[in-house]
């Protein structure tokens, strides 16, 4: 039976790879979440008939009690809040996986290695990526700050408390320890996980939650290798080197190294050495807006976290399509951090049927806002702000941004002053080239529709 089991999971392995690479394209990603979850379900029934399973009940209702949860939770959440999503369930993983290894080590019937990848592997990192995504969730959701929080000497705390944990995980490995040294373990583990979190904010986020994702695969495959589980091998190495392949990407994508970004304090506010911007905002009416955009050879629209939020990608789809079919040329740039989750744009563009070929990333557009007439800018503000460039005293200072300064002519969608996730002034809105529009996405949108169609 043992075999046949061994052997199943290898078939729900197989299937989960094929799922995710079926995710790498717009066109078959659907179907490749749903090939990953059929192999996930799978792999429980196939846990379900191991040899001298206890608690069949008790498992069954844990099941059902998260299927719920999951399903509900999956459908309410807005696109919005996904990252917060995110964040939970990652630290959902990293939780179980601490849990696994609470048990294992108050069964104390491991040795050797086992023990090692169990304490070390399973319940540091578990415990870790559990507490540390709770508070990103915390600060994604507004409950606590998202602003980095800092205090005195902060960093000599971090290192003893790790230190003290990698002890406590130490005196565990000859399976003996007492229940209350166990306890003591996971207790520092989580505080650990709570002040290495707390520094990290504003725009670093993003990098944060990957690596969580990353160290919650970690733990899941080290308690697979402790357990001779081939399935939970498989599955925490395949998450934890796509999570750490997206850190890379996202710390690339802020030009930051990861150690800068876990100990560099960036996102720290330094609003007094910021200075005030000088000049003044200045708006244009829909109807220039759309007379300008008409006569422009290219158009290049930036979109942002504001356009998810007025979910107006559909309008934005619109407004396109009329440019085009009036002869103008209309390209959309993408920054690898706009909005509130990796691949954020990309998926609300995509959802709207904007085609790839009109999307382009960071490197490929850069060069062009200098020969562009218009550009569009949608609910997106840090990503487009000359500050991250110019001043080295910025909280987002050295971040690559669009360049939608270096074009002919900047016209802004957003609501009204409102800054952006970093919480600072954007130089580009004081720019002389650059005009405000001021209203909601969606609806801003369909009135430079309406003008467009008159014009
Ligand atoms: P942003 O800097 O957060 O700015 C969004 C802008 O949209 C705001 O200034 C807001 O101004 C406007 N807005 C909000 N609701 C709107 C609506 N209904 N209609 C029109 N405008 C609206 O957005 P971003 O430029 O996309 O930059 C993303 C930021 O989030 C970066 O700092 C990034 O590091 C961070 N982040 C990214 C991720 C990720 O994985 N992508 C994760 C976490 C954090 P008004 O209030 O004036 O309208």
């Amino acid at each position: 039976m043992e075999h046949l089991i061994q052997a199943a999971y290898f078939i729900t392995i197989l299937l989960f790879i094929l799922g995710l690479k079926r995710m790498s394209s717009p066109a078959t990603a659907r179907s490749g979440i749903t090939w990953a979850g059929v192999a996930m379900g799978l792999a429980v029934v196939v846990t379900m008939l191991w040899p001298g399973l206890h608690n069949i009940g008790l498992i069954l209702t844990a099941i059902f009690i998260g299927v719920v949860l999951a399903w509900v939770s999956g459908r309410k959440v807005k696109m919005t809040n996904m990252p917060q999503m995110v964040a939970i369930y990652n630290g959902m993983g990293g939780g179980a996986a601490a849990a696994i290894a609470a048990v294992e080590l108050l069964r104390g019937e491991m040795d050797g290695m086992g023990m090692i990848a169990l304490s070390v592997g399973g319940g540091l990192i578990g415990a870790i990526a559990f507490s540390g995504s709770m508070i990103a969730f915390g600060k994604l959701q507004g409950l606590i700050s998202g602003r980095p929080i800092f205090f005195p000497a902060q960093k000599p705390l971090n290192l003893v408390v790790l230190i003290v944990a990698l002890l406590f995980g130490a005196s565990l490995l000859d399976g003996e320890a007492a229940t209350t040294l166990i306890l003591l373990f996971f207790v520092v583990a989580l505080v650990f996980g709570v002040l290495m979190t707390l520094p990290i904010g504003g725009a670093d986020m993003p990098v944060v939650i990957s690596l969580y994702n990353a160290l919650t695969g970690m733990a899941v495959a080290f308690e697979g290798f402790a357990m001779g589980n081939a399935a939970m091998i498989v599955a925490g190495t395949v998450v934890g080197a796509a999570g750490t392949l997206l850190t890379q990407l996202m710390a690339k994508a802020m030009n930051r190294s990861l150690a800068n970004v876990l100990f560099g304090g960036f996102g720290k506010v330094q609003s007094e050495a910021q200075g005030e911007i000088a000049g003044s905002m200045r708006t244009i009416e829909p109807e220039d807006a759309a007379i300008m955009m008409r006569y422009a050879e290219k158009v290049i629209i930036v979109t942002g976290y504001g356009m998810a939020v007025a979910q107006a990608q559909h309008k934005i789809r619109e407004l396109s399509d009329l440019l085009e079919s009036r002869g103008v040329k209309v390209k959309f740039a993408i920054h690898p951090v706009a909005g509130r989750m990796p691949g954020h744009m990309n998926v609300l563009l995509a959802e709207a049927g904007i085609s790839y070929e009109h999307l382009y990333d960071l490197e490929e557009i850069n060069a062009e806002f200098s020969n562009t007439d218009v550009s569009l800018v949608i609910g997106a503000n840090d990503v487009v702000n000359p500050v991250a460039r110019s001043n080295p005293s910025s909280p987002i200072y050295g971040m690559p941004i669009l360049n939608v300064d270096q074009s002919n002519n900047a016209l802004i969608i957003k609501r009204g002053k409102g800054t952006g996730f970093a919480g600072i002034e954007n130089e580009l809105f004081y720019k002389d080239n650059t005009r405000m529009l001021y209203g909601d996405a969606q609806s801003m949108v369909s009135e430079l529709i309406q003008e467009l169609k008159q014009v």
